[in-house]
């Protein structure tokens, strides 16, 4: 007997990003030297502090359940470093901590999304936004954004997308796949449009500390005066501070939706990890520095990218940031052979580089744009400088 799966979950895609992790990780166990890009992950390792606060912790006896919405401790520090970096206001009663940002984006969409309201996403979107919406019976809007205007949504094309039933805009920027981010004028005009139009945002900043020169962030609420009542925010410690396996994010909502979300929580996973939070206390409230050396780094590697990336004919790609993604398009190098085999979409692109040169990345498709490849930097020098040459070779010689 096959025992039966419901509907909205039997219709869900499992996480791309995950799966050609997966199978980097599968091909690593097999003995290969795997250069692996797929995960947004970043390869240091968490500072020492943050380390030693979580010690601390569990010796003080910190090992048990907390206020399923977090402990007040880092809900103070969440505030302030709003406060500290935006000049925005909150009250702590507003943040929720979550396991993982992930978690905080599920929170937001189950509590304030009924079936059939739309949600506006730009694509190339991040391959778990569309699912968790469907999840909830809501319907993601997805609108295809140009290579030639960084991937970023007009206003024009706003208006087009919008219904009756139009309920939420989504927002990341710094982008994940993409790497690129709206101006702060930019962002203004979408603005305007939010607020005439009486729209929920869910602005997912979790790169916000991932920006590079020549780039300027602009936190969402902080650009016309009425949006901090309609925004939701996202974020978290994953990026910030190397802390994925950690499992820490959170939302700040207006009042009325983090009670709900605090009381959904409740219900279904209670507090995020214990110890988990009280390193996350420190990461905030500790020196910054460990930020500011990891995010020069990354800055070193997307200039190293681009320079690989522009030695390979007929790649093109958008300017590039922040976070640590390149979103190069392949769609001169389909429709032909490889060793033999015929590649014609970017899914099979990504995978025979994985088959034939080791080199993990995820397909375009699954972020809803075909013909591209993402490549997520946030890998040592030596595997960015192998991973590259085998690209090249791949790309020129094969
Ligand atoms: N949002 C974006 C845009 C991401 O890239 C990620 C990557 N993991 C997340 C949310 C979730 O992060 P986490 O659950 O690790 O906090
Ligand atoms: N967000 C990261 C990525 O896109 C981690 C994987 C995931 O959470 O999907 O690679």
């Amino acid at each position: 007997m096959s025992m039966k799966i419901s509907r909205i979950v039997n219709a869900l895609e499992p996480s791309a990003t995950m799966a050609m992790a997966a199978k980097a990780k599968e091909l690593k166990s097999s003995g290969k030297t795997v250069y692996d890009l797929s995960l947004g992950e970043p390869d240091f390792v968490t500072p020492q502090h943050i380390c030693d606060a979580a010690a601390t912790a569990m010796k003080a006896g910190h090992t048990h359940y907390t206020v399923a919405s977090g402990i007040p401790e880092l809900k103070k520090a969440v505030v302030e470093s709003y406060k500290k970096m935006y000049g925005l206001d909150y009250d702590p009663a507003q943040v929720t901590v979550t396991n993982g940002a992930k978690h905080a984006l599920h929170n937001a969409f189950t509590t304030t999304l009924d079936p059939g309201d739309e949600v506006i996403i730009p694509a190339p979107y991040w391959v778990s936004y569309a699912e968790l919406v469907r999840l909830t019976g809501a319907v993601p809007v997805i609108v295809q954004t140009e290579e030639s205007n960084d991937f970023k949504i007009t206003p024009e094309q706003f208006k087009a997308a919008m219904t009756g039933n139009t309920r939420m805009f989504l927002l990341c920027s710094p982008s994940n796949p993409t790497g690129t981010l709206y101006s702060p004028e930019e962002l203004a005009v979408l603005a305007d449009l939010v607020l005439e139009n009486n729209l929920i945002v869910l602005a997912d900043e979790i790169y916000d500390q991932l920006v590079y020169a020549g780039s300027k962030f602009a936190s969402f609420p902080t650009l016309r005066p009425g949006l901090q009542e309609r925004t939701i925010l996202i974020n978290g410690v994953s990026k910030t501070y190397a802390m994925t396996g950690w499992r820490i994010g959170w939302s700040i909502a207006p009042s009325n939706v983090a009670k709900k979300i605090g009381e959904l929580q409740s219900q279904e996973t209670s507090n995020p990890c214990s110890i988990s939070q009280y390193a996350t206390v420190a990461a905030l409230n500790g020196d910054q520095k460990c930020v500011a050396e990891m995010r020069a780094e990354f800055e070193k590697r997307r200039d190293y990218v681009q320079s690989r990336l522009d030695e390979i004919p007929g790649l093109s790609y958008p300017n590039m940031g922040g976070a640590f993604y390149a979103y190069f398009n392949v769609k001169q190098h389909l429709g032909r052979k490889y060793n033999g085999v015929q590649v014609d979409t970017s899914e099979q692109w990504c995978l025979e580089l994985l088959a034939q040169k080791n080199v993990a990345t995820v397909m375009g498709s699954s972020f809803g744009t075909e013909g591209y490849v993402r490549a997520s930097f946030a890998a040592s020098d030596e595997v960015l400088k192998n991973a590259f040459d085998r690209i090249r070779d791949f790309v020129t010689k094969s």
